[in-house]
């Protein structure tokens, strides 16, 4: 068996890895690459260019792929399935049933993007010029789904001759799975466990992430590799302290955060807290489409909720409607959000700030000194969230130049994903400490966790790049 890293290596987007065994081909996961500011002057600073790098040949052939198993619904990992599908994959595809759901929705709101990048990209097309393609459409989207087949968490299934496939529950969104694949060749069995993205334990809603037992060789993900995250109790009276501030200041709080995951725990967060942080005094809005779908999503999936999140939904009919909270669905609703200046408490997508209508609302409040930015997930390299966390005093948002006045807070202790205590406790715990391949973690912090593995454990790192190849 061996392994060949095709993305998120050295970077926490577009995950990709091909694993080749008895003969057959397993792509883990198929994921867009997101952040990267390699478009045309018409892009506005940060601006999703998936049409960039996600576009470009997969460096092997999709019809040679036998089967893709999918870790969970994130785009950064599921975004390019339906392109996979167009060039010419036709196996199955192995995820928990929750991601089918999640995917379904995340990939059709893909779809979309692409469409009207294509539609933005040719409105200004010379005499002769070719219109260009969308990357793929709602028919991939359905031709991909069409391709799902559910495995229940803990529950090994044969998914090729001499190939077993084993989830389990990775605590990172709903249907988040670690993957474990036992291939046997020759009449030898080798195990390769790939963590997908790995949740923090006591995550709001969710299990924590479950132990693996064995593994010939880890592929494990790096993203807080070299950072520790706040505590519950701090981070609840970091977020306190925040709407207090902004009660004060009279401005709004923006809050970019993604469809799925971020957005269900910060809703049922805010449910926990509600009168202590004075919740009622502001007009909560959930500014996302794809949100509204996967909030509706998460309530069908309540057998995977963790003791105390079944709990609070077996009181409530659901918990996550908040008395003053409004869906805002369409356009009109969404832009009616811009003539409200105070006391509005804005979630909205995309949680990098790359594309979605936080935009807007970060173009109609980043120059408001009374208003709160708060970011509460990892925002990577070429980023817009990833300019403004660092600082910028001006920055490009459909082609204006916005002054940053607002007051902007990065709350850590909200993270999806593990740091590096639980990073190195999940993978300390696999017997014999295997050699270990770190993925979707920008340098330097994944060599920092490298470092950690290695004086904690003993453990043989491995930092692959793309294009790199290890043997399992
Ligand atoms: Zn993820």
């Amino acid at each position: 068996m061996d392994i060949v890293f095709h993305g998120a290596a050295g970077e926490v987007t577009g995950s990709c890895h091909l694993v080749q065994v008895a003969g057959k081909c397993v792509l883990l996961d198929c994921g867009m690459v997101q952040g990267e500011s390699q478009g045309g002057p018409k892009r506005a600073q940060g601006e999703d260019t998936a049409g960039d790098r996600n576009a470009v040949p997969f460096p092997f052939d999709p019809a040679a792929i036998d089967v893709l198993v999918l870790s969970h619904a994130h785009i950064d990992h599921t975004g390019r399935v339906p392109l996979l599908v167009k060039r010419g994959f036709t196996g199955p595809i192995f995820t928990h049933p929750a991601t089918i759901d999640l995917a379904t929705i995340m990939l059709a709101d893909a779809a979309n993007i692409a469409m009207a990048d294509a539609e933005h990209d040719n409105r200004h097309l010379q005499p002769g010029q070719k219109p260009g393609e969308p990357l793929y459409t709602q028919d991939d989207v359905n031709a991909a789904t069409r391709l799902m087949r559910p495995v229940e968490y803990n529950t090994p299934t044969e998914i090729l001759p001499g190939i077993t496939l084993t989830l389990r529950d990775a605590g990172h969104i709903l249907g988040s799975a670690t993957v474990e694949l036992d291939g046997t060749e020759n009449g030898v069995t080798r195990k390769l466990v790939f963590s997908g993205d790995l949740g923090p334990v006591n995550t709001p809603i969710l299990c924590d992430p479950a132990p693996v037992p064995a593994a010939d060789l880890v592929v494990m993900e790096s993203t807080y590799g070299d950072r520790l995250h706040k505590s519950h109790e701090d981070t609840a009276a970091e977020l306190a302290a925040i709407f207090a501030a902004a009660h004060k200041d009279g401005g709004n709080v923006v809050i970019p955060a993604f469809a799925v995951g971020r957005t269900q725990e910060l809703l049922y967060i805010f449910a926990e807290h509600f009168d202590e942080w004075g919740l009622g005094r502001f007009k909560l809005f959930l500014d996302s489409p794809m949100a509204i779908r996967v909030t509706a999503a998460y309530g069908r999936h309540e057998d995977l909720f963790d003791a105390e999140a079944k709990k609070l939904w077996a009181s409530r009919p659901n918990p996550l409607q908040l008395p003053n909270l409004t869906l805002t669905a369409d356009g009109e609703a969404s832009r009616s959000i811009n003539a409200i200046h105070d006391h509005a408490v804005i979630i909205a997508g995309s949680g990098m700030c790359t594309g979605g209508r936080i935009r807007h609302h970060l173009r109609h409040n980043l120059a408001n000194p009374a208003a709160h930015i708060v970011f509460v997930g990892y925002q990577a390299n070429g980023t817009l969230g990833r300019v403004i966390v660092e600082g910028a005093k001006h920055v490009q948002l459909f082609d204006d130049d916005i002054p940053v006045r607002a007051h902007v807070h990065t709350v850590g202790g909200l993270s999806a994903h593990a740091d590096q205590a639980g990073l190195s406790a999940w993978y300390g715990q696999i017997a014999e400490h295997p050699p270990v391949c770190l993925v979707h973690g920008e340098d330097p912090g994944r060599s920092k966790l490298a470092d950690e593995l290695q004086s904690k454990w003993g453990s043989k790192v491995t930092l692959p790049l793309p294009g790199t190849r290890v043997a399992v």
